[in-house]
């Protein structure tokens, strides 16, 4: 523990190495010292915390280096998009506090890289495949293996031509056919191994281009050139890319340098560079949009934005910050290592976070009613500090009366000398920022369950007056009976409850914490029913909760975000 912060304080303190990277370019006059860079989503889900990892990097770079950072939506396969996607993200980055340039689509660039695919195939370079797709995957072989080459590899470049264009006019079946790159099949990169470049999809019509277009580019076709046309200097992706680093500059290559055939305003020697970082994995959660569908699409959780989903919306609801968010991506940086990150840091900065900031108040999840059978009048108002010690922090008024709500494990009708709270026989425990009071009995039901605690207070000892100094051993929660609101808690666990739900064999719906919601009824103090969505508060004792997007003043809901115990640190 004491080396990873310690390698954490190394990190804030120094750059991260695709920092450096855009220090030497910059220094070198590469691109003639524009930045550049994208966040490139595709709409095919809601943005999860590894999303998060990539968009403080790619907005973190263009911040930092007085660069631009657009956003652009990868949407080349329309089986699996959606505007709605297209929405939550924007909403999501805003939310995070980052400011994009512009919204590109890939698919605007549908026509530049459908011509692009004509160059290719009148250059030799790309031909029609009528192979199955099991076929293709025979025949790449292995990475120390060449692969075979496919029977249609050879084809003219006239037949070429006709065929991905009735391709494209809708005149072939989707699956039939597909362009691929004529490269080299005894590669040992095996993405050189004749990739891809189109498919056909007639079965679902694109969110944006409807049916115009009937050939889709794939990935690698797709995402480079987009870059090019945008002219992104620094394309940052995470590691599984890598690989796929050199066929992105394949493709480049063929219309930039020497090459060059007009197609960016910034000249023959402008290129986008492809850069990796390690993807952010977290324990107890999984960290696939994929996965994330089946789970809302199940009913498994209660959507995107259930507070237990790994979803930017998802821990919004739960209560965390986009500030705590983004210094939680400051401490696990960025390197070319992937590992896992332990839930528990992302909890730890999130407590920390609300520590300094999440106004303090009473709740009793079981309550017990405690009478002070000499409490004269019909109760007072208490100014209370927000947070102890913190007056410039505010303060808010309790409802202090004769009859209080009090936590029913804060009393034992018999107790031995280790139990600080409320016991009959002479033990004075205060009541939080207001009096000492001394338990003096209580009252059962039938059941022999206790129904009344009675107590006496002491008048002069308020917090806040000169009695107030005086020590008890307990300090214990209250709310007043007449003034309490109910609120409906939720009390929020973590989603898995084994620590890597990805590499476990067996189904990862099947290894949910069946614990991950609790759901109880608190008495809570008056002053939270004028709560507002999103309001953080720290439930004295219980942990840091936020006011739910369902809550209604006539009926409060309560998130609980984490607890207060922090098992981080240990
Ligand atoms: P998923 O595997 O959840 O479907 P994806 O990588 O397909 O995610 P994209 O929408 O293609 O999702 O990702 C957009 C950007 O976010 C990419 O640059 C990708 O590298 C980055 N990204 C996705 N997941 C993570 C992660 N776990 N950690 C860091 N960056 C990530
Ligand atoms: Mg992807």
């Amino acid at each position: 523990m004491a080396l990873l912060e310690h390698n954490m304080e190394e990190q804030e303190k120094s750059l991260n190495f695709i920092e450096q990277i855009v220090e030497k370019d910059l220094a070198e006059g590469v691109n003639d010292g524009r930045i550049q860079t994208r966040f490139p989503p595709e709409p095919n889900g809601y943005l999860h915390i590894g999303h998060v990892k990539a968009i403080c990097m790619d907005f973190g770079i263009a911040e930092k280096y007085n660069g631009v950072c657009n956003l652009r939506f990868d949407d080349t396969n329309p089986a699996k998009e959606d505007t709605e996607y297209v929405e939550t993200i924007e909403r999501d980055i805003a939310w995070l506090g980052f400011k994009w340039g512009k919204i590109f689509y890939a698919s605007d660039y549908f026509q530049q890289l459908y011509d692009l695919a004509i160059m290719f195939i009148k250059q030799g370079k790309a031909y029609v495949d009528e192979q199955t797709a099991e076929q293709i995957a025979e025949q790449k072989g292995t990475p120390t293996e060449p692969g075979v080459a496919s029977p249609y590899r050879d084809r003219p470049i006239e037949e070429n031509l006709r065929l991905f264009e009735a391709m494209q006019r809708g005149e072939i079946e989707e699956g039939k056919m597909v362009l691929r790159a004529k490269i080299d099949m005894a590669n040992p990169n095996m993405h050189f191994r004749d990739p891809i470049m189109y498919r056909i999809i007639t079965s679902h019509p694109h969110h944006r281009t409807g049916t115009k277009w009937k050939v889709y580019p794939m990935y690698d076709f797709a995402h480079g050139q987009s870059d090019y046309f945008e002219g992104v200097t620094h394309s940052i992706c995470t590691l599984e890319f890598e690989v796929h680093r050199p066929l992105y500059d394949y493709f480049i290559d063929q219309f930039s340098g020497p090459n060059f055939c007009g197609l960016s305003p910034y000249g023959p020697n402008y290129r986008p560079k492809q850069r990796e970082f390690n993807r952010l994995n977290i324990t107890y959660t999984v960290m696939s949009k994929r996965k994330m569908l089946q789970l809302v699409k199940e009913g498994l959780v209660a959507g995107w934005d259930d507070p237990r989903m790994p979803t930017v919306c998802g821990l919004r609801r739960r209560g965390y910050t986009p500030s705590a968010i983004r210094t939680f991506m400051d401490k696990i940086g960025y390197t070319k290592v992937e590992g896992m990150i332990d839930q528990g840091l992302l909890e730890h900065t999130i407590r920390e976070d609300l520590k300094e900031t999440a106004p303090r108040v009473c709740a009793i999840f079981d309550p017990v009613k405690l009478v002070i059978t000499n409490y004269e009048g019909d109760g007072e108002t208490i100014v209370a500090e927000n947070i102890d010690g913190h007056p410039e922090l505010g303060t808010r008024e309790m409802q202090f009366g004769k009859e209080l709500w009090i936590e029913r494990g804060d009393f034992l009708e018999e107790a031995d000398n280790k139990f600080y709270r409320l016991s009959p026989g002479g033990r004075e425990v205060r009541l939080k920022a207001s009096y000492i009071i001394q338990a003096t009995g209580c009252e059962k039901d039938a059941n022999g369950n206790i129904t009344t605690v009675y107590a006496t207070y002491d008048p002069n000892s308020k917090s806040g007056t000169e009695g107030g100094n005086r020590k008890t051993k307990a300090t214990i929660n209250w709310v007043e009976c007449k003034s309490a609101v109910d609120a409906e808690v939720r009390l929020y666990d973590r989603l898995f409850a084994v620590e890597n739900p990805s590499a476990d064999e067996r189904d990862f719906r099947e290894l949910l914490n069946p614990d991950s919601l609790k759901v109880v009824t608190a008495k809570v103090e008056a002053s939270l029913a004028k709560a507002k969505m999103q309001d953080h508060f720290q439930l004295l004792k219980q942990g840091y909760f936020v006011v739910d997007d369902d809550s209604k003043p006539e009926h409060l809901i309560l998130n609980r975000t984490c607890s207060l115990k922090d098992n981080y640190l240990k």
